[in-house]
């Protein structure tokens, strides 16, 4: 099935956002589209594990869990650890800690401020976030490049801190209604990046 997907999210949890994960489950729920969030706070999986339970009654709904971690060279996004444990600073621990616990790897926002810029070029990762509203058009056509160029799959997230900012992208994964199954089909690239299609209030009035 077809699945549209924000993997790229801050709750209250991350320290600098606004969003509470309620209001997260509320607008996934009323949503006609997306129906799906991955929630990457700053270190931290709590914010994931509150929305998780929120989430629990929807069976239509899916929360995938994440988490950035500011390492001392940039932001990494780690999708799929679902229990607490340290997120080292440094590149090469995190990896390998994300090697442990089967995580999958985004490079987020690679051109933006904490982007990795040149290390994104080679990285162990097993998608770019090559859609982030928070970076430029050029930025992202640069995270795009990279992603062909290393024959990566390309995702999209919109980095929302204020519910205002949450699904103006999304990501469309071909995949079964399960985290392990999304998981997957990202890592195989049955992925496409989108931004939401503005409906004018007065449409069809
Ligand atoms: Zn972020």
């Amino acid at each position: 099935m077809r699945i549209l997907i924000d993997l790229h999210l801050h709750t209250v949890f991350s320290g600098d956002s606004s969003i509470q994960p309620e209001t997260i489950v509320e607008q996934l729920h009323a949503h006609p589209l997306v129906k799906g969030a991955a929630i990457t706070d700053h270190d931290s999986l709590r914010g994931y594990l509150r929305t998780c339970k929120l989430a629990e009654p929807y069976e239509d709904l899916i929360i995938v869990p994440g988490v950035e971690v500011s390492t001392e060279v940039g932001d990494l996004v780690i999708l799929g650890i679902d229990e607490e444990t340290v997120f080292p600073k440094s590149l090469a621990s995190l990896l390998e800690v994300s090697e442990t616990y089967g995580g999958t790897i985004v490079i987020p926002h690679p051109y933006r401020s904490m982007g990795l810029h040149g290390l994104a070029e080679e990285i162990h990762a097993h998608a770019i976030e090559v859609l982030n509203p928070t970076a430029t058009p050029k930025e992202n056509k640069l995270a795009r490049d990279l992603a062909k160029r290393r024959n990566l799959p390309g995702i999209a997230g919109t980095d929302a801190h204020s519910p205002s900012e949450m699904w103006t992208v999304y990501t469309e994964v071909e995949a079964e209604l399960s985290v392990d199954s999304v998981l997957a089909s990202i890592r195989k690239g049955f992925v496409k990046s989108h931004k939401a299609i503005r409906i004018h209030p007065n449409y069809g009035r």
